[in-house]
């Protein structure tokens, strides 16, 4: 057995576990692989065990594989940063963006949207480690930028992504994530189902938080050099 279904075995079986103790139901959260700098082989080899979610975070490298895997039934998560530049394409070659932080570039990923394919879901990007540097969203904004990307038609809004300042500690992996949750949850909007929490180093305690897509890079393909 290759390592990289080795490596999913234990990736599904560590999120099952996650959502037992969680007192989640089973299959609520799902797994996004995220490939980004791996060759396509390793992507190939995730695939025919059974993984259909990929992420990447870089457009050149992402149109090539999408390219070369055409004839695969992959459904492709854009994460990475997104200049104004890009939207149209990411627009045009992605199922879900995780990673958008503001109304310009929603509004550009709505336009530019394909009008033969159905709408693009979207996360919004939150900054939850307060860190002026980090892209994001701040928390405070966040209700408010909902409100005016919810109206936009080709781009379905379907939740929040957080990247936390990694912690060893399992409480403080928990807080920020608890916060979000809260803040999102008490907006009452039924069509936000969606909590993009959760990488290798904090599965347990982003589906503890909520999390209904895990993003897993190095625990399944190894570390990026
Ligand atoms: C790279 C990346 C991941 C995967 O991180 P790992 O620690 O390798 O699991 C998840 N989310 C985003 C947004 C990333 O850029």
């Amino acid at each position: 057995m290759s390592q990289i279904k080795q490596h999913l075995i234990k990736i599904k079986a560590k999120i099952y576990h996650a959502e037992i103790a969680a007192e989640r139901e089973k299959g609520s959260v799902r797994l996004l692989a995220v490939s980004k700098n791996k060759p396509l082989a390793s992507i190939v080899t995730a695939y025919q065990a059974g993984q259909r979610l990929f992420g990447e975070s870089y457009l050149q490298e992402a149109l090539q594989k999408q390219q070369a895997l055409a004839a695969f039934d992959i459904s492709w998560h854009f994460i990475g940063p997104i200049q104004s530049n890009k939207t149209k394409a990411i627009a045009a070659n992605f199922s879900w963006v995780h990673s958008v932080d503001r109304l310009k570039i929603a509004k550009r990923l709505s336009e530019q949207r394909p009008k033969h394919l159905p709408a693009l879901n979207i996360c919004l990007q939150v900054n939850i480690s307060n860190e002026k540097t980090k892209a994001g969203v701040m928390l405070e904004e966040l209700p408010r930028l909902i409100d005016e990307v919810v109206e936009l038609p080709h781009i379905c809004l379907r939740g929040v992504m957080a990247i936390p300042e990694p912690n060893t500690e399992f409480e403080r992996q928990c807080q920020p994530y608890r916060e979000l949750y809260k803040t999102v949850k008490a907006l009452n909007l039924a069509t936000l189902d969606t909590f993009s929490f959760g990488m290798s180093g904090d599965l347990k305690a982003a589906i503890a938080e909520g999390s209904t897509i895990v993003r897993v890079g190095t625990a399944l393909f190894g570390e990026r050099l």
